[in-house]
């Protein structure tokens, strides 16, 4: 039986119900002249409504990332509705340097290095369609009780499965943070220290039953809890208490123990090369053997990194980041063909790491920053966490570099033939108005997607590419709670779920830096982070994730929160968790645009068989148009976000 919505607390008064579709409604807003508040979409009209001071997009909850609205004139160009509507655009007089279009960490970054080369005078104007800049590098604020809290709603730390490029390393240097000083402010050993662990929780729909056991942290994430000799003993424990049956009990065990080569008279190579055409869930039900519930219990483990489950990813890739069933194949270390680059291990990029708080949200404030002083006070990069974002100083007249939100970029075009033409146009949708700015030079910092339809005059080969650049669909869930004494009753840090809506929960990342101190104490509210993959298991990666982004879109906020209240309730309700009591406020950031595709062996030939890739095609300079974005590099990380802004302005025209 379903827990009636008054048990879960969804008629309560927490943060989101004073906003509509992600947009303030306070007392402030209330100053705004009122045509800047319609009821359905809060479409603000054309006057500079983040002039105003309730404008402050980190402290909103509701329904942020591509928040309502966001992407509303995207998908009228995609439906070829756009211009039946707009007939007209204005043009607002500007000519600038450059203009960017998209504030993410790639087109900040191309504005960084753009001044570097043309001088800090430079004009240069950045568009972005959400109403915050930062891209996937946002920042969630919360206020609960007295206490302030941070959550990062998108890209979560300086973190990269090869090391980072002499561009990506020198920018982070330029800006000031200091990778190496990360434990300083990383209390390492705090949910350790309390007795607290990972687990896994079976639910009832997939398992028969909802219970909530002990699981190792490559299952679960979170803080590494057993050392390598104790992760038998601890799969152990969980198979004891799993509600799984007793044959797949014995085949987990088997799984992890057995030294069986299941590929006998094939080199490591070609063994490799079969590993490379199936998937990890068909590897073990069609090669190990093993009962369905193990299948069922590994299903989501590769989520967080391909936004896919194990049916759709590689059993090559599943030997590369370690998951059992290798042992007895004895693979020479070498990367096989087509293997994902996340999934090839490197030393050196795994000791580059760094949170933030608000995760490489700081690495987008700090750029801007450095772009517009005004904008972000403070001289440090760790007095940037705490520093409140001046957004009335982003698009001012006394800077010669602008960031104008809510604008989305709707045609770009040169004025005149690409080989000879001097200049750009640029028509971006914004409040319901179409505006023109033009430049000398422009860079295409936004999603690969998006491009084919405001850049029309690219050539056809480079459209397509373009366009086949798929993204993956993600929830990055951060729940406000009043304290996590349930947490503590069941010794939970983070849990690993498979069968849930949201498959990740994991207390906040305890990270105390620049004035901001995180939750210590049980008593204390913290910020718990979920995280949800909408995936389709049995179709290819890409069906999968456009399905998932339409199912996305199609959510509502409403459904979403009963989700998150139900999931909480069932898996700390043994511990004393009440969502009706103890849930202060709940921001889900949704990416239905997400990470970068990476391709995949099971389902990108010419990965396997090498040759010129996509993203190579697509990220062509034409005439005074260059291409960035980590769509650029196919590759989901900031680093490759920072080289693609760094080789684009390299080709651009003088
Ligand atoms: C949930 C999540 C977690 C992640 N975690 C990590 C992590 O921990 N570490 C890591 O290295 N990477 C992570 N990533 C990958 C992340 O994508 C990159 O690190 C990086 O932030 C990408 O920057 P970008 O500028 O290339 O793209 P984006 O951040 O996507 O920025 C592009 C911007 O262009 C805008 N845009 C699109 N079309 C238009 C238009 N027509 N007009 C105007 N603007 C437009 C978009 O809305 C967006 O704001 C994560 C991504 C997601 C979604």
């Amino acid at each position: 039986m379903k827990t009636p919505d008054r048990d879960l607390g969804m008629q309560r008064n927490i943060t989101r119900r004073d906003f509509i579709n992600g947009v303030a409604l306070t007392a402030g807003a209330a100053l705004l002249p009122c045509s800047l508040v319609a009821a359905e979409q809060c479409v603000l009209q054309p006057v500079e409504a983040e002039k105003f001071s309730p404008y402050y997009p980190p402290a909103l909850t509701g329904l942020r990332g591509s928040h309502p609205g966001a992407s509303d004139a995207a998908h009228c160009l995609r439906d070829d509705t756009f211009f039946k509507t707009f007939l007209t655009s204005q043009s607002t007089g500007e000519i600038y340097d450059l203009i960017v279009v998209g504030g993410g960490i790639s087109g900040l970054s191309a504005a960084h290095f753009y001044r570097k080369r043309a001088g800090a005078n430079a004009s240069i104007l950045i568009l972005d369609n959400h109403d915050d800049f930062g891209g996937h590098a946002k920042r969630n604020e919360f206020r609960v009780n007295q206490a302030f809290r941070l959550g990062f709603g998108g890209t979560f730390s300086i973190e990269s499965p090869a090391p980072y490029s002499r561009e990506a390393r020198g920018l982070i240097e330029e800006l000031g943070i200091d990778v190496a000083s990360y434990p300083k402010y990383h209390h390492g050993n705090l949910y350790r220290s309390l007795g607290l662990h990972s687990k896994i929780f079976f639910d009832k729909e997939t398992f028969g039953v909802d219970r909530l056991v002990t699981g190792p942290s490559s299952f679960a994430g979170g803080e590494k809890d057993y050392a390598d000799s104790e992760q038998e003993k601890a799969w152990k424990q969980m198979l004891a208490q799993a509600p799984i049956a007793p044959q797949a009990k014995q085949d987990f065990m088997r799984l992890l123990t057995d030294n069986r080569d299941y590929f006998p008279g094939l080199s490591s190579t070609e063994k490799k090369a079969s590993l490379a055409r199936i998937s990890y869930a068909s590897f073990l039900r069609d090669v190990v053997q093993v009962h369905d519930d193990v299948v069922k219990l590994f299903q989501a483990v590769p989520q967080p990194l391909f936004g896919l489950g194990i049916d759709a990813v590689a059993a090559q890739d599943a030997w590369g980041l370690d998951l059992p069933g290798f042992a007895g194949l004895k693979l020479d270390a070498a990367p096989g063909k087509g293997m994902n680059r996340d999934a090839i291990p490197n030393e050196e990029a795994e000791k580059y790491f760094f949170h933030f708080p608000d995760g490489n949200a700081s690495i987008a404030r700090l750029l801007v920053r450095q772009l517009i002083p005004a904008a972000v006070p403070g001289n440090s990069a760790t007095d940037v966490v705490m520093a409140r974002a001046d957004y009335a100083k982003l698009d001012s007249a006394a800077s010669p570099v602008k960031i104008r939100l809510n604008s989305t970029a709707v045609r770009v075009k040169h004025l005149g033939d690409a080989a000879s033409a001097t200049e750009v146009e640029v028509a971006y949708a914004r409040h319901g108005q179409v505006y023109t700015a033009r430049a000398r030079n422009c860079v295409l910092a936004c999603w690969h997607v998006v491009i084919p339809y405001i850049c029309e005059e690219l050539p056809q080969k480079q459209r397509e590419a373009l366009a086949s650049a798929q993204k993956v669909p993600l929830l990055y869930t951060n729940v406000a709670l009043r304290n996590w004494k349930a947490f503590q009753k069941l010794n939970a840090s983070a849990v690993y779920a498979p069968g849930c809506y949201h498959t990740r929960v994991a207390l906040d990342i305890p990270v105390s830096i620049g004035g901001y101190e995180c939750a210590r104490q049980p008593e204390e509210a913290i910020v718990v982070h979920m995280m949800k993959t909408p995936c389709q298991p049995g179709r290819p990666s890409r069906e999968q994730h456009t399905l998932g982004r339409i199912e996305l879109y199609n959510t509502t906020f409403e459904e979403m929160e009963r989700n998150i209240r139900d999931q909480l309730a069932r898996t700390l309700g043994a511990g004393g968790f009440d969502p009706a009591r103890d849930i202060a406020a709940i921001t889900v950031n949704r990416w239905p645009h997400g990470y970068a595709y990476e391709y995949n062996s099971l389902f990108d030939k010419f990965w396997r068989e090498g040759g010129e890739t996509p993203c190579e095609v697509a990220r062509q300079t034409f005439g005074r148009i260059a291409i960035a974005n980590a769509d650029a590099g196919a590759y989901a990380y900031t680093d490759e976000a920072i080289n693609q802004a760094w080789r684009a302005v390299g080709e651009l025209k003088s």
